[in-house]
């Protein structure tokens, strides 16, 4: 049997998944998919996620205010607010352009390198803030806001590793140099602990949901494959449930399909139906001669030519069982169906199949009967096919090797030949 296309993909899949366990990169092809899947689900994030942002900034700065006012002595406090205004203003421009990814479709390719710019632009702003802090007790409280975003960025699982560790530390890089540029002061116990040690914790996190991420991305993919595979298989069923094994043919169960159909049609746009009922003349004697082996070439060839003889699209060529074949012709009267008949003989004949047990000729040949039905004639569908029957049944009493056409005897068949 024809192997479905989706059924190698499906085994790399299954393989792939069974022996996967450490956080190692894909093939090529499948990296690729698998980044393009992780930008999805960060847009996702977006998606879900930018409303918790926008609440989530000015929430955080009416806390921090608070807390300033509450914490802040005297000659501090409105440095430390000044800090706290410009950094809350810069985190919220961040966040918002974390937020606003969800409306920027064209944001999709460079996804990366946004994610990048605003994670490290949010991380180096609440550094640059929580140093300058004047105030040494707001300072050592500030590094847990700094180091809970930096663990964020890890935690998320939207972003691979790679992205999270290099938003950390250009975050970090950002901080550093700016803190020495504009002279502020640095308090280098805050930046370790605020920067070192969450990079560190949030790389192993980031490593055990990237391999989450990759195990689900491959489940994912297996399930997709395996659903494209169930579909082609049912493809593959049905069109076998509708052919011959030996001929390819249209089998009975299509061709009464077909008929029930054609029939209908007839009904309705007022056009004949015609049958060719063929039968292989001497075939039992066939099969004794030259053994059953050789019968089903046989049989198999006239199958070819059957559908060499369907000209027309709504032609169809079926097997009707053992060595009888039934051709189905829409919209075709006695003299087309009379047409396609001699040409099927002819087909036949020119393959010369020698025939020595035939007592009708040397090599193959066949009988068919031809019925039609036009609107005007009050029958079913199987009552045509009888009909086709009866017609090579005479066909055979009148010597076989022949055409007869259902209710024509020799002068109207005479005459029909000469048209
Ligand atoms: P007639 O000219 O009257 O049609 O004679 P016949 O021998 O062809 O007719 P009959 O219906 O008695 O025999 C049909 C034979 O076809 C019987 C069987 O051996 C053969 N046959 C039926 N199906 C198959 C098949 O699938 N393969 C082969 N090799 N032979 C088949
Ligand atoms: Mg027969
Ligand atoms: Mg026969």
């Amino acid at each position: 049997m024809h192997r479905p296309d989706g059924s190698e993909q499906t085994i790399k899949l299954r393989a792939l998944l069974e022996n996967y366990r450490h956080g190692h990169d894909f093939p090529p092809e499948l990296e690729k998919d698998f980044r393009a899947y992780m930008v999805d689900q960060g847009l996702r994030f977006n998606q879900d996620g930018n409303m918790a942002i926008l609440i989530a900034a000015p929430a955080l700065y009416v806390i921090f205010y608070i807390l300033t006012h509450l914490l802040s002595e005297p000659p501090f406090l409105d440095e430390n607010l000044r800090i706290l205004n410009w950094t809350m203003l810069v985190e919220f421009a961040f966040a918002l352009h974390i937020a606003m990814m969800r409306w920027l479709p064209a944001v999709r390719k460079l996804f990366s390198l946004y994610t990048v710019i605003a994670w490290s632009g949010l991380v180096g702003t609440a550094l640059i803030g929580a140093t300058a802090m004047p105030d040494p007790y707001l300072r050592t409280l500030a590094q847990f806001p700094v180091a809970m975003l930096i663990m964020t960025i890890f935690a998320l699982g939207v972003f691979d590793k790679r992205l999270s560790m290099l938003s950390a530390l250009a975050g970090s890089f950002i901080a550093l140099t700016s803190i020495h540029a504009l002279e502020l002061h640095f308090d280098s116990g805050i930046f370790i602990v605020a920067t070192a040690l969450p990079i560190g914790l949030g790389a192993l996190i980031a490593s055990l949901t990237e391999m989450r991420d990759r195990i689900g991305f491959l489940q994912e993919k297996l399930l997709e494959s395996e659903r494209n595979l169930l579909e082609e298989y049912s493809l593959i069923v049905e069109k076998l449930s509708r052919s011959d094994a030996l001929t390819g043919l249209a089998n009975r169960r299509h061709l009464n399909e077909m008929l029930e159909r054609e029939f209908s049609a007839s009904t309705r746009n007022g056009e004949p139906l015609a049958i060719a009922f063929i039968d292989v003349d001497y075939f039992k004697p066939y099969n004794d001669t030259y053994g059953h082996q050789q019968g089903d070439l046989v049989l198999a060839s006239i199958g070819s030519a059957l559908r060499q003889c369907a000209m027309r699209p709504a032609d169809l060529a079926a097997r009707y069982g053992g060595e009888e074949f039934v051709m189905l012709l829409p919209s075709t009267d006695e003299q087309g169906a009379l047409k396609v008949a001699r040409h099927i003989t002819e087909t036949v004949s020119a393959m010369a199949i020698p025939h020595i047990a035939s007592k009708v000729s040397d090599q193959v040949t066949l009988s068919i009967g031809i019925a039609i039905r036009t609107p005007e004639t009050a029958c079913e569908a199987q009552d045509l096919i009888a009909a086709a029957d009866a017609a090579v049944y005479d066909a055979k009493r009148q010597g076989r090797n022949r055409i007869v056409i259902a209710g024509y005897d020799n002068d109207k068949m005479a005459k029909l030949s000469e048209l």
